[in-house]
């Protein structure tokens, strides 16, 4: 186990470690987080070390990006076991600020992500969450000034918000997509997977499993895309889901046309107590 893992809970103290590697030439990859880590974040920092020389990661349940009848209270925090993990797989420095450090007074949200980019999938049924995410990366960006930034393709409408971001604020940083790090079964790793019951996470994997229907009936040659999701829908709500969306779109979140052949495939849904989000890539 690396025993290098060096933690700050100060923006002066974040910048003063990451200027002497900036000074010595290293590259920095940086991985937001919100803690309670998993395998899915553990690959995000792999990803972090092979593309810079130094992986910083930080650790913040972020109040602006939750809403008003949201998990904010409850979401699980184990910091300590979370810096044990990120020592064991060599991560170099965790940044874990309070809400004060990185809000002082004002716990608000001072980007307003575009509405087109916005006023759809998570971003329609969770108002305010993107203008959230995206004041708190800028902060976080901020204060780290990374090379790199490594995000996770499960939250595929959040990777784009941060594209969008990066452009808006002409930072330079290099915008990393990773892949989605599922359970044996097919589930996407989630923090919020705990929520579920023994009964419902056994059948939590068919949120995936009517993904991968949906691109099987793509690669048909079915094009009402409409009718397809509204089926999905049904399916699953049938079997005791709540369906948010379930959306065909092109990897770029417009809609297909009938010459579309690269397709990214978006679903959210309670499953119980749980609102579970995942998508699937399918080109034919
Ligand atoms: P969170 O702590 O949920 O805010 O997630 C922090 C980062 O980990 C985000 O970039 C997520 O997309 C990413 N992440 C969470 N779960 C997974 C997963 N199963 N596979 C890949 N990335 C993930």
């Amino acid at each position: 186990m690396s025993i290098t893992l060096k933690q700050v809970n100060d923006i002066e103290s974040l910048q003063a470690e990451i200027k002497k590697w900036h000074d010595a030439g290293e590259r920095i990859a940086f991985v937001p987080t919100m803690g309670n880590l998993h395998e899915g974040h553990l690959q995000l920092v792999d990803v972090a070390k092979q593309k810079a020389d130094r992986c910083v990661v930080s650790i913040f349940v972020n109040p602006t990006q939750f809403g008003p009848n949201e998990d904010l209270e409850q979401y699980p925090r184990t910091q300590k076991k979370d810096c044990e993990l990120l020592a064991t797989r060599g991560a170099d420095l965790v940044f874990l600020p309070s809400v004060d450090v990185i809000y002082g007074d004002e716990v608000s949200s001072d980007i307003h992500v575009p509405e087109q980019l916005n006023n759809q999938l998570c971003g329609k049924n969770r108002p305010g969450h993107f203008d959230g995410v995206a004041s708190v990366v800028a902060k976080l960006f901020n204060a780290v000034n990374p090379d790199v930034a490594v995000f996770g393709n499960k939250d595929y409408q959040q990777v784009q918000v941060i594209r969008w971001l990066v452009s808006e604020l002409n930072l330079k940083i290099k915008v990393i997509g990773a892949p989605i790090v599922r359970e044996d079964d097919g589930l996407a790793m989630s923090s919020r997977n705990q929520y579920l019951t023994n009964n419902e996470r056994q059948r939590a994997s068919r949120l995936q499993n009517i993904l991968q229907l949906i691109a099987g009936e793509l690669r048909k040659g079915r094009r009402d895309y409409s009718a397809l999701s509204e089926e999905a829908t049904l399916a699953l709500n049938k079997t005791g889901w709540k369906v948010d969306y379930i959306e065909i779109l092109r990897p770029n979140l417009t809609q297909p046309t009938e010459k579309t052949r690269d397709f990214i495939i978006l679903a959210a849904a309670n499953l119980g107590k749980p609102r579970l989000i995942d998508n699937l890539k399918c080109t034919i």
